[in-house]
């Protein structure tokens, strides 16, 4: 009897997100009088009437459960609620209603169920401190501490070496070399020739207590126990002299794929490293004057020496670290089931991946993502929507990922660009990230924002 009234129930909850999905209000009302507390009943998905009338565009049948007094606050499994579904589909007049609270309720100042998503290169292990650049008793301190870390650059490699792996089923790790100030103290001495940078302070578990035993050198108790990182650079003669009395360390070159073999965290350390190092050896004179500069801040700004130079008077990032902005968007078909993806000659046969480009200057995030695709494949995109960046430090770009929906479908690549763009199913897609199934075409590694990117799209609803 139980499971009769449950299938019974289960049909009339399915009715119901049918007539809110077909926005057909007349029978919306007569199912919602009959049984009023299904209003806010979800489906297997996680879905309710509410997010169905949302993603259907029906103005009328979102009010109709609004005035039923439905819990707007519902998230379904991809943590979307009505408000983001509307929003992401483009409806604004939808989005307004959802997002005007009335009788009471207070709006929350964001959105309580975003969940800022991470990815490789954009988790750290320190604290960058960025209060201690300009204190340069407590940096010159902390450079001859025998707690310091360094970590050793030649050519914007990082020296690594493998670790573990000795038992057998177990694969060797390539993880950072963690140097002392007496390992690298002979490229510290003449100055000119190295480049450091003061990257941080080891981030500690709030229960940890400061100083933790171990960390401090005999009699240096009154010291605040933080362990600070340093990157240096050093010039290639020099990291062959240091590579015959170190057997077991290597510079991970080409950089990519290398990079990506990293443990997580270490990562995110390289690509702060790797771009602020890129920067001093791409940018050795003042790009205002041409003149000489000297490196201040722990690294982080560079000063012309020319006294009457322009670059001294006011602030000009020419003086500051660059970061470049690039949009990488996996675009939606507005059928929902396909995406776009491209390929460039360079790429690995079979590869495809989702279009990106640079931001150009005075344009937003979403026009750039118009822009591009437009350029690339010849396809129109209306809905932008930001999902998460990645550090990207080849040598310094962010990438900035997101879902667009296309509002025309006919492909036109530009070859100058791009070999070949495609529409791939989403069964197809999913044969690739989830079944590994590589026969079709593959997409890059998971430590790529582009993989993250599809793998969000689909373990979004099929019928979001
Ligand atoms: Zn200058
Ligand atoms: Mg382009």
């Amino acid at each position: 009897m139980a499971d009769l009234e449950r299938s019974f129930k289960q049909d009339l909850v399915a009715q119901l997100h049918h007539v809110a999905a077909a926005g057909d209000t007349g029978r919306l009302r007569t199912l919602l009088s009959r049984s009023p507390s299904l209003i806010n009943a979800t489906a297997q998905n996680g879905w309710t009437a509410l997010m169905y009338g949302a993603r259907n565009g029906h103005f009328e049948v979102v009010q109709i459960l609004l005035e039923g007094g439905c819990d707007r606050s519902i998230v379904n499994k991809s943590r979307q609620t009505a408000l983001d579904i509307a929003k992401f589909w483009g409806y604004k007049h939808i989005a307004n209603l959802l997002a005007n609270v009335k009788g009471g309720e207070r709006p929350l100042p964001l959105p309580n169920e975003v969940k800022e998503l991470e990815n490789y290169f954009g988790t750290t292990l320190l604290d960058r401190r960025s209060d201690k650049r300009t204190d340069s008793n407590w940096l010159s301190k902390k450079q001859t501490h025998p707690s310091s870390v360094y970590i050793l650059f030649s050519n914007l490699s990082p020296l690594v070496t493998l670790a573990g792996g000795t038992e057998s089923s177990q694969q060797p790790e390539v993880k950072l070399c963690r140097l002392r100030h007496e390992d690298v103290q002979q490229f510290l001495a003449p100055a000119g020739e190295v480049t450091l940078i003061f990257l941080g302070v080891e981030l500690r578990l709030p229960t940890e207590p400061r100083g933790a035993p171990g960390r401090a050198a005999p009699g240096e108790e009154h010291e605040d126990g933080l362990t600070a990182w340093f990157a240096l650079s050093i010039e290639p003669p020099s990291a062959e002299k240091f590579k015959q009395t170190h057997e077991d360390a290597y510079f991970l070159h080409p950089p990519m794929p290398a990079l990506l073999q990293l443990p997580e965290k270490e990562a995110g350390v390289v690509a702060q490293a790797r771009s602020i190092l890129a920067w001093h050896s791409r940018y050795q004179f003042c790009p205002t004057c041409g003149s000489a500069t000297k490196i201040e801040d722990g690294g982080y700004k560079k000063t012309c020496l020319k006294e009457d130079c322009s670059s001294l008077r006011g602030v000009h990032n020419t003086s500051y670290p660059r970061v470049d902005p690039v949009v990488i968007m996996l675009v939606i078909h507005p059928d929902g089931n396909h995406c776009l993806l491209g390929r460039q000659k360079r790429f690995p046969p079979g590869m495809f991946t989702c279009l990106a480009g640079f931001v150009e200057p005075g344009e937003t995030i979403e026009d750039a993502v118009r822009r591009e695709v437009e350029e690339e494949a010849g396809v129109q995109v209306g809905h932008v929507q930001y999902v998460s960046c990645q550090p990207w430090p080849m040598p310094s770009s962010l990438m900035i990922g997101c879902l667009a929906v296309a509002v025309s479908t006919e492909i036109k690549v530009d070859k100058n660009e791009i070999e070949d763009a495609r529409w791939f199913t989403r069964e197809q897609v999913v044969d690739v990230i989830i079944k590994g199934n590589r026969r079709l075409f593959f997409v890059p590694p998971s430590r790529a924002i582009a993989h993250q990117l599809i793998k969000h799209w689909i373990g979004m609803n099929a019928n979001l």
